[in-house]
């Protein structure tokens, strides 16, 4: 019996050693301390990017040029603010007693699975400690044919709660268009993450003449219908918050002109959703 005990203590202790004693992290978890983040920004106390009050971090780098993308400064790879792990997770913990147990952290970008990598080294540990995680994805980064993407993708799936996935555009010649980019593996991910029960948020941005379009809003509700783990559809409706921005970095705003949808046209967009009575299916 005193064996017993004694082999689970001694487990116990192995276990959970690189919680207490950041020497033995750094010898358990040598790839994750030498690794670092490009980060852009962080948001401490965010409320809209998951449940509860989250830690929003804010990665470096996008591969998409959405037009009407009001974090330009996100774009470039150039070296912001580095983070190794026990860097950021130290930040983060500064927060520990807001996030948990309701809320999380949440990478966002940017495109944060640019940094796949670290970021499931970050999650890996933060799972440690039971705080909820998730992604705030384009799903650009997933390659279906590729035995290395997958293998990512499924060790991120392994440690995040939830995924909010953008889809910007469900045509494929109009997304590239919106983005510069094909909306295939966007797609794929989105099944990908279904396939592998991951709870899923779909977010949609509304723009007049460009998503405000009604074979579009069907085509995207009967995509979402094909998935099993969509929790939340969410419009949201397209603004110029972020024209300054591109002033201030010498670039033309690829909308200008186009004004945010009206409280119709975005009640319009979630009737062809359909998504209250989806919501109400999954309650
Ligand atoms: S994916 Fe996000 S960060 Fe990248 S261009 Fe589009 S809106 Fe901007």
């Amino acid at each position: 019996m005193t064996r017993k005990i004694l082999t689970f203590v001694i487990l116990f202790f192995i276990s959970s050693i690189d919680l207490y004693f950041p020497l033995f992290s750094y010898i358990l978890n040598m790839k994750g301390v030498a690794m670092k983040a490009n980060i852009h920004s962080f948001e401490s106390f965010g409320t809209v990017d998951g449940p509860g009050i989250r830690f929003v971090i804010f990665f470096k780098g996008c591969p998409l040029r959405c037009q009407y993308c009001h974090n330009p400064d996100t774009w470039d790879r150039a070296e912001h603010h580095l983070f190794t792990i026990d860097e950021l997770f130290e930040e983060i913990m500064k927060y520990k007693s807001y996030i948990v147990p309701d809320g999380g952290v949440t990478a966002s970008g940017g495109e944060p699975l640019l940094q796949i990598e670290f970021i499931i080294a970050l999650f890996e540990r933060l799972k440690k400690f039971n705080i909820h995680t998730a992604v705030d994805t384009s799903g650009i980064t997933f390659q279906p044919n590729s035995v290395e993407s997958i293998r990512l993708h499924e060790k991120l799936a392994e440690v995040t709660d939830l995924f909010l996935l953008d889809i910007k555009h469900i045509d494929n010649e109009a997304h590239q268009r919106l983005t510069g980019v094909e909306n295939k593996n966007i797609l794929a991910f989105a099944r990908f993450l279904s396939k592998h029960h991951k709870k899923i948020w779909i977010r949609h941005v509304l723009i007049p003449h460009i998503t405000l379009d009604e074979a579009a809003l069907i085509g995207l509700r009967e995509f979402i219908q094909e998935l099993d783990t969509v929790e939340r559809v969410e419009v949201l409706p397209y603004h110029t918050l972020g024209t300054m921005k591109y002033k201030k970095m010498g670039l033309k705003y690829p909308l200008e002109g186009i004004q945010p949808p009206t409280r119709e046209e975005v009640e319009y967009a979630k009737g062809l959703l359909e998504i209250k009575e989806r919501k109400e299916e999954k309650k």
